[in-house]
């Protein structure tokens, strides 16, 4: 195991003077701050002796239940019974690789991908192989050739992990058409999809897509949370899973934590039932939006010519290709020295790729600190580039 870059950034990136466009932490100060702690009076005085006791490894039963709400709309029909509640989907990625992954496993991956489920991969001495991606998501034909050319080698493939919406880092989608080709490609070769969505309900534009989970309820584990939607301070997210699956994940479970936090579950539950939550992320929306388009406009007018970005539909992330001879890792602390800072994108692939690239997110500084963080961006850019 090895420190992220991410988190080992996170000590310098967040000294007042600094821009940070590096993590990707909700904005919760948008959140009903009085009407949650009401919640929580309400939870111990009404449901105290239960809310303080163990619960089970599969999760609270009524919570279960809502989050079936929650998932119709991704398109997703699923029964309490087949959700498995987790500590953030952080904790799913951890179960679902310790009962799937054996040490030189194959698991395969978007190009770039999510930085926390490289290290957990690689914890349990997995295979990390890349699958490469444009702006449509993971590009159809390379899953295939990646797949035919494992099985010709005779290595076991355990699964393909994809965040399908507003990817993190890339911020890309993966179109509707490709969701099919995808779906039909692990079919074929009898691969389990892991579809990662935290950031699903989180659209500023455009339709929402169904979820790869609505149409192969057998062939995908879907992981899903309350961190950006709500709070990460809760720490629930949940899976959903084949039965088969779900069963060893509640194992996995029991012996990694013995039950969650029944507190934590009852209060998220009576904040579900209680508060009209859809509004709340469509506030959240509105919040994002506004940063996001801040972002783009002032990516637009002030980088150097020869640099590209994404355009993300929603989540939280922007991707950029920095111009040739530029390295993203070699320039932050130079950035962090002129006060703002962002992820070097070599931290989102196993191999030695991504020096152009790196991260930045807007979901965290306000408009005025997006737009100031880039104009400084812009400057050591151009201080690197005359050099
Ligand atoms: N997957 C992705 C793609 C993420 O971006 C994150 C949060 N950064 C997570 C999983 C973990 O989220 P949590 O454990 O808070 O649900």
């Amino acid at each position: 195991m090895v420190a992220s870059e991410v988190r080992a950034l996170f000590a310098v990136a967040s000294r007042p003077e600094v821009v940070s466009l590096a993590g990707g932490m909700p904005n919760v100060s948008a959140l009903p701050l009085e009407h949650i702690g009401e919640i929580v009076q309400q939870v111990i005085a009404e449901q105290g002796a239960t809310a303080l006791q163990y619960g089970s490894a599969q999760g609270d039963p009524v919570l279960r239940e809502q989050i079936c709400d929650v998932m119709a709309l991704e398109g997703i029909d699923a029964v309490s019974d087949d959700v498995i509640v987790t500590v953030g989907s952080q904790q799913a990625l951890d179960l679902v690789t310790r009962v799937f992954v054996d040490p030189g496993d194959v698991v395969l991956c978007e190009a770039p991908t999510y930085v926390t489920a490289i290290n957990t991969f690689a914890a349990f001495q997995a295979d990390i192989r890349h699958v490469a991606m444009d702006g449509d998501g993971v590009i159809p034909e390379a899953l295939e050739e990646t797949l035919t050319r494992l099985a010709a080698e005779g290595r076991p493939v355990k699964f393909f992990y994809t965040v399908p919406n507003f990817q993190n880092p890339a911020g890309v989608t993966l179109s509707a058409d490709r969701r099919r080709r995808v779906l039909e490609i692990c079919r074929a070769h009898n691969l389990l999809v892991l579809e990662d969505n935290p950031y699903g309900l989180l659209r500023y534009e455009g339709e929402a897509m169904r979820a790869l989970r609505a149409d192969a309820p057998d062939n995908v584990i879907y992981l899903g949370s309350f961190s950006k939607t709500l709070s990460p301070g809760f720490r629930i997210g949940w899976a959903l899973a084949p039965s088969a699956v779900r069963a060893k994940l509640v194992l996995a479970a029991e012996s990694a934590m013995l039950s969650h936090s029944t507190f934590n579950q009852m209060v998220v539950g009576r904040y579900l039932s209680t508060h009209p939550w859809r509004e709340q992320i469509k506030d959240f929306n509105e919040m994002y939006r506004e940063r996001r388009d801040t972002m783009l406009a002032s990516l637009e007018t002030m980088m150097p010519s020869g640099t590209t970005w994404t355009r993300p539909e929603g989540g939280f992330f922007v991707w950029v290709t920095l111009p040739e001879g530029l390295d993203a890792k070699a320039m932050l602390p130079r950035a962090v020295g002129q006060r703002v800072a962002y992820v070097p994108g070599t931290g989102f692939f196993a191999s030695d790729e991504g020096h152009r690239n790196m991260r930045l997110s807007f979901c965290y500084p306000s408009p005025e600190e997006i737009s100031e963080g880039i104009r400084r961006l812009v400057g050591v850019m151009k201080s690197e580039i005359s050099l």
